[in-house]
């Protein structure tokens, strides 16, 4: 695909979709959110990122017509065997929310002393439903949880998620020193690489 054409972000995720936003503003691409063409969320049944971001993808790109760009991410904790992971977004039960999320790990957390933790974030670019090869990236961020949330910034578990060699919460960060480092941004930086060799 060419960098000017139409590209529909596979997300109701409203902290997703301002950060695509930010992160593709420098590229071509017109970038649409699924909701413009009333696309509901698929379904994300699978146990692997990968897979529910392929699900996604196709699911989007299928309703629209358009190539479909995918994110399935989440939160890997050390101490919980690498929950709340692929359940990351509904992890303190339906409907989901954050705050029940956050308030949900810091339960599970109570008393660990084990802090490690990841974000992990896999984006799936499908130039049609039946793209037989689309383009798979993948970013990390590691990090610690904290016990008091802090920051206004970003979205879902960021308060609580530090970046130990800075000394500063996700949420504390300004958008594009998030988007910098972030598994996002490090996934999509991949992905723009491979797209513009042509892969
Ligand atoms: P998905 O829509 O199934 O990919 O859900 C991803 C979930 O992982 C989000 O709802 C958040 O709970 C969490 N998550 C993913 N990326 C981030 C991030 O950058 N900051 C905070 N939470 C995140």
């Amino acid at each position: 695909m060419t960098e000017c054409e139409k590209l529909v972000l596979a997300s109701g995720n409203a902290g997703k979709l301002r950060e695509f936003g930010q992160l593709l503003a420098p590229f071509d691409f017109e970038v649409l959110p699924q909701s413009a063409f009333n696309v509901p969320e698929a379904e994300e049944p699978h146990v692997t990122f990968v897979e529910n971001a392929i699900a996604k993808a196709r699911h989007a790109a299928q309703l629209t017509g358009l190539p479909a760009l995918a994110d399935d991410s989440g939160l890997c904790v050390a101490a919980l065997g690498g929950a709340p992971g692929v359940w990351s977004a509904r992890y303190g039960g339906e409907p989901k929310s954050d705050a029940k999320n956050n308030a949900k790990l810091l339960a599970d957390l109570a008393g660990v002393a084990d802090r490690r933790a990841h974000y992990v974030a896999v984006l799936v670019l499908m130039r049609a439903a039946d793209d037989p090869q689309p383009i798979v990236a993948e970013g990390e961020w590691h990090g610690e949880i904290v016990d008091a949330p802090r920051g206004e910034g970003g979205f879902g578990y960021d308060p609580y998620f530090l970046v130990p060699e800075l000394g500063l919460t996700v949420a504390e960060l300004p958008h594009d020193e998030k988007n910098r480092r972030s598994h996002r941004g490090q996934a999509l930086a991949q992905l723009i690489a491979r797209l513009r060799l042509g892969m």
